[in-house]
């Protein structure tokens, strides 16, 4: 079908993760096939197939076999959105790359204007959603709770609204590609790199089909993600709260010594001596708690296991592309 048979390493790389996405994925890849061809230069589309079980893969198969620009990298399993983007990125050659959401949420038109902005000297060009459409009160509620939360307490700055659809130059990819942590949090982790950063604003869809992924559940880790994985904040709330119950403790001694041998009042009440120590248990639970939480990342960090498996090596990715 192509005239042109494109194996040098191209301009622009577009990274999908897919998965369970049987409903939009050809809608999507024409969709950026066009726009791509509007641009005029070369690229190529790393579809990354997340252990899809709905016959996703055999669709991504199916275009990359009628079109050379599409790479296939196909999981062994679900391991999920982050870790779908992260292969993605290993597996580009582009001098620029564009991480789209493969549900249509993003539009690729909009690639076009994130690659002016590349061409301008920006090395990561992130779109910020001015509306949603189709997301619930409560989401666009915890997002915005979110950002506030982690853009205090952590030394990276996140810009609010800016999801992952994002166009990062070879240099952005480079420095990531050295990040190889189990837990990620990709929108934290380019805001770390540094680099030239700007956003443009555009509308974020609702999804065409199909349902989103991403639970409450999985949105609550991704945000214990975002904050262990760039703050020790938690951990040194219990340094503080130790501190505020040793400083009450100190207050409130002279206190009672003083109305005990005064004889003006008898303090009394197995009631609040309770109260007392349930709060403090309670607060050394949870940061033990805490605790734990960084402790399972050392833990993941430490036993160093691949980031994913492949189901199988996609043969024409030699080494020397990467
Ligand atoms: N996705 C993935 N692995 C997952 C969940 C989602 O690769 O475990 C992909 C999905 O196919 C989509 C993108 O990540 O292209 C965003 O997922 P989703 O639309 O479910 O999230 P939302 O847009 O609701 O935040
Ligand atoms: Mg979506």
């Amino acid at each position: 079908m192509e005239t042109k048979v494109t194996n040098e390493k191209p301009t622009f790389s577009v990274v999908g993760p897919v998965y369970d996405e049987v409903e939009t994925l050809r809608d999507f890849y024409d969709r950026v096939r066009a726009a791509m061809e509007a641009i005029g230069e070369p690229w190529e589309l790393v579809l990354v197939d997340d252990g899809s079980t709905d016959g996703t893969s055999e669709i991504i198969r199916d275009l990359a076999f009628d079109d050379i620009r599409v790479r296939p990298v196909l999981f062994s399993r679900n391991f999920g959105h982050q870790i779908a983007v992260t292969a993605g990125l290993d597996f580009s050659r582009g001098q620029a790359v564009v991480i789209i959401d493969t549900d249509l949420q993003d539009p690729p038109e909009l690639i076009s204007e994130l690659a002016e902005k590349w061409r301008a000297g920006y090395e990561v060009v992130y779109a910020v959603r001015t509306e949603r459409e189709g997301e619930s009160w409560f989401k666009r509620a915890t997002a915005s709770a979110f950002y506030r939360v982690i853009n205090r307490i952590t030394e990276v700055e996140i810009p609010p609204d800016a999801g992952d659809f994002r166009l990062l130059d070879r240099k952005v990819v480079n420095a990531l590609k050295t990040m190889r942590e189990h837990h990620r949090f990709p929108r934290a982790m380019t805001a770390w790199v540094g680099f030239r950063q700007i956003g443009i604003p555009y509308k974020r869809a609702a999804r065409r089909a199909g349902e989103t992924k991403y639970p409450f559940r999985k949105m609550v880790r991704l945000a214990i993600n975002a904050i262990t994985g760039f703050s020790y904040f938690p951990l040194q709330l219990a340094t503080y709260f130790g501190f505020l119950s040793a400083a009450l403790a100190i207050v409130a001694i002279p206190i009672v010594v003083y109305l005990r041998l005064s004889g003006k009042a008898e303090l009394s009440g197995q009631a609040t001596t309770l109260i007392a120590v349930l709060f403090l248990g309670g607060v050394q639970l949870i940061s033990l708690g805490i605790l734990g939480e960084y402790i399972g990342r050392l833990y993941d960090e430490a036993k160093n296991r691949p980031l994913y498996i492949l189901r199988e090596e996609p043969a024409e990715l030699a080494e020397e592309d990467r």
